[in-house]
């Protein structure tokens, strides 16, 4: 019982409102205190602990969410294991049954290395997810492979662009580029773009005027406990009334 979710905002530049919030597991060790996801995950997935997390994740970030204004969506990280594993679908439909959700409200986020595995099966179980009604992200993007024909081999609803993109945008106008054209792509595509990472102002005027208004990043908030959200997007709606944020 050392796992804890917190959650961080996702806002809307246009709407200019909080439209979501990214799970993020947290380890609570009794000796080491927080221990990072990114130190933990990667060998949960290894040994296999993967699968048991990611499904108490999920259900836990349903349950949390459901009780929240019906306006929120959550996304949820998963693991290559838990979409090879029979059980996924499964999964998020009594996740979703239990915390009586709606399935809009759930986006699931993967990353490309996903698509690496048995590519017919794994297009498969997306497409029994989307069935159920939830949204489908292309998490990091621009990091692994980056192969644009997965954006033709599955119609993901959104696609996170990596935060390397994001940090370097404002000192290497490559990295701008490529956030313009990922923008530009997921327009026609009909796909929707999230910038993580978002630290700056700078970085902020940089996305939205290269056509990216989903913001993710320490500018607004970090992952918080869930019992600290309502006071964190009461913080983030003041901060973009200000006019003086510009936003
Ligand atoms: P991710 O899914 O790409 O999540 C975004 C990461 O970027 C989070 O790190 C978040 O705290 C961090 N971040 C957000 N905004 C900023 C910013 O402005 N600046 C900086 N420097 N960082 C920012 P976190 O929470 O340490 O998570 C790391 C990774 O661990 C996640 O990357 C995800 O791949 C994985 N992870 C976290 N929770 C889960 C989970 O429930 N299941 C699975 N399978 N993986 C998870
Ligand atoms: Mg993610
Ligand atoms: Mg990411």
């Amino acid at each position: 019982n050392q796992l804890e979710l917190f959650y961080q905002p996702q806002v809307d530049m246009r709407s200019r409102c909080v439209t979501a919030v990214e799970a993020l597991l947290r380890w609570h060790h009794s000796d080491r205190g927080w221990v990072s996801p990114a130190d933990f995950v990667p060998l949960a997935e290894e040994i296999g602990l993967i699968v048991p997390i990611g499904t108490w994740a999920l259900r836990t970030a349903c349950t949390t969410v459901a009780s929240w204004p019906d306006t929120l969506r959550v996304a949820v990280n998963i693991s290559a294991a838990q979409l090879i594993g029979q059980d996924l679908v499964a999964n998020v439909k009594k996740a979703l049954q239990d915390s009586r959700l709606p399935a809009e409200r759930l986006e699931l986020e993967i990353t490309e290395s996903v698509m690496l595995n048995d590519t017919v099966a794994t297009l498969a179980t997306l497409h029994r997810l989307r069935d159920l009604g939830v949204r489908i992200a292309l998490d990091d993007f621009g990091t692994g492979y980056s192969s644009l024909s997965y954006l033709r081999r599955f119609p993901f609803d959104r696609i996170k662009i990596d935060q390397s993109f994001v940090r370097e945008m404002s000192c290497q106008p490559d990295s701008g580029a490529i956030v313009r054209a990922i923008a530009g792509l997921s327009r026609e595509l009909g796909m929707a773009t999230t910038a993580e990472g978002v630290e700056t102002r700078e970085q902020l005027d940089l996305l939205v005027a290269a056509g990216c208004n989903e913001i993710q990043g320490f500018l607004f908030s970090r992952a918080v406990p869930a019992d600290s959200i309502a006071e964190v997007c009461g913080a983030i709606s003041e901060m973009l009334r200000q006019p003086a944020a510009n936003c």
